[in-house]
C-alpha cells in the first residue's frame, strides 16, 4: 500500500499524458503558452504503461488521464487500451473537444467516468475564457456523452467577474440533464495571474444558490475521498458539487499522487517538491521505493500551504503542466 504519515493509502493515480492543449483557458495556460519541450522529454506508451502497472501493483485502483488535454496525444487510444487491461478504474478528463473520436474507444476500454471542462454556457464568454471557438463542438459532444449513458461530470472553474453570474444557470442546466456540474474554486498555479480577490468560495456559491433555489437544494452523501461537496436540486436529473481546496480544503481523506508527462511524481497538487521517476526509470533503477518515500513525505494540507499568504508564495507549475 502507498500510504503516508498520516494514515493515507493513496490508490488514485492520476497521470498527465501531455502538456500540450488545444485550447488557452485564461486561468491555466499562460497567455504566451508554454515552452514546448523535446518528445524525449515525455513518457512514451510503454513507460506510461509501465509507471502505471508500478503504481497497480503498489495497491493504485483508479487512473485518471489528464493533460494538457489528454486526447490530442497521438497515441491516446493505445495508451487507453493498455491501461484498460490492468485491474483498475480508468477515467479521463478532457475539455471535450474530440471527444466524438474517442466515443467507441471508451466504451472498448470500460471508460465510464468522463470529466469535461466547461466554464460557461455562453458561446461568446466560452471563446474569451478559452481563446478558442470550440463552444458548439464541446455542447454537442457533452450531450453525445450523456445519449449514450456516460457518467458525465462538468467541471467549471469559478472566477468573480467571470462567470460567477453563471453558477444558478449551471445548476438549473442539471434539471434535464443527467449531468454532475462541479464548480472548482479558482486556483493558484504559475502564470495564471491568481489573486483570491478574484475567487468565489463555496460559501458564496452556496448563498447564490440557496438564495434562487430555496429548500430545493438536498444535501447528498459524499464519497470517503471525495474531492467535492455534493448536492442537488428536487426533481433536477442532474447534481451538482464544489470543490474548495482554497477555503475548505479536503485533505484529510486525500488518496490522489499525480505523475506529469514527464515522468516527475507529485504527492500533492499543490506540493513543489517533484521525484523523478521517468530518469529513474530510464536508468534502471527500481522505482517503488522511490513511490513509498514521496508519499511518505507527504504534508498533511496542499502541500505545505496553510494560509492565504501561502499561496502567494508558493512555487508550482502551471495547470496545464500538472493535469489537476
Ligand atoms: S491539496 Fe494536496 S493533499 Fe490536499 S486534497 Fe489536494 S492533493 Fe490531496
Amino acid at each position: 500500500m502507498i500510504i503516508d504519515q498520516y494514515n493515507r493509502v493513496h490508490d488514485y493515480l492520476r497521470i498527465s499524458l501531455t502538456e500540450r492543449c488545444n485550447l488557452r483557458c485564461s486561468y491555466c495556460m499562460p497567455e504566451e503558452g508554454i515552452k514546448l519541450r523535446p518528445r524525449s522529454d515525455f513518457m512514451s506508451l510503454e513507460e506510461v504503461v509501465t509507471m502505471a502497472q508500478t503504481f497497480v501493483s503498489l495497491g493504485v485502483q483508479k487512473i485518471r488521464l489528464t493533460g494538457g488535454e489528454p486526447l490530442v496525444r497521438k497515441d491516446a487510444k493505445e495508451i487507453l487500451q493498455e491501461l484498460s487491461k490492468l485491474p483498475i478504474e480508468l477515467a479521463i478528463t478532457t475539455n471535450g473537444i474530440l471527444l466524438n473520436e474517442y466515443i467507441d474507444t471508451f466504451r472498448s476500454c470500460g471508460v465510464r467516468s468522463i470529466n469535461v471542462s466547461l466554464d460557461s454556457l455562453q458561446e461568446e464568454k466560452f471563446n474569451s475564457i478559452t481563446r478558442r471557438d470550440y463552444f458548439k463542438r464541446v455542447t454537442a459532444n457533452i450531450q453525445s456523452l450523456l445519449n449514450g449513458k456516460f457518467h458525465v461530470k462538468v467541471n467549471a472553474v469559478v472566477i468573480k467577474g467571470v462567470n460567477d453570474d453563471e453558477v444558478c444557470d449551471f445548476v438549473s442546466w442539471t434539471r434535464d440533464r443527467n449531468v454532475h456540474v462541479r464548480f472548482i474554486e479558482f486556483m493558484p498555479f504559475q502564470g495564471n495571474k491568481w489573486d483570491w480577490s478574484k475567487g468565489v468560495s463555496f460559501k458564496d456559491m452556496m448563498t447564490k444558490i440557496e438564495t434562487r433555489f430555496g429548500n430545493n437544494v438536498i444535501k447528498l452523501d459524499d464519497g470517503k475521498n471525495d474531492t467535492a461537496k455534493n448536492f442537488a436540486i428536487a426533481n433536477h436529473l442532474g447534481t451538482f458539487a464544489i470543490i474548495s481546496s482554497v477555503t475548505n480544503p479536503f485533505c484529510d481523506t486525500c488518496n490522489r499522487i499525480r505523475l506529469t508527462a514527464d515522468g516527475k511524481m507529485k504527492n500533492c497538487l499543490f506540493s513543489s517538491s517533484e521525484t523523478d521517476l521517468l530518469t529513474a526509470m530510464r536508468a534502471g533503477e527500481d522505482i517503488e521505493p522511490l513511490i513509498l518515500k514521496s508519499v511518505w513525505g507527504k504534508k498533511a494540507l496542499r502541500g505545505g500551504i496553510e494560509t492565504m499568504e501561502d499561496f502567494t508564495k508558493q512555487k508550482n507549475r502551471t495547470m496545464v503542466a500538472i493535469g489537476g
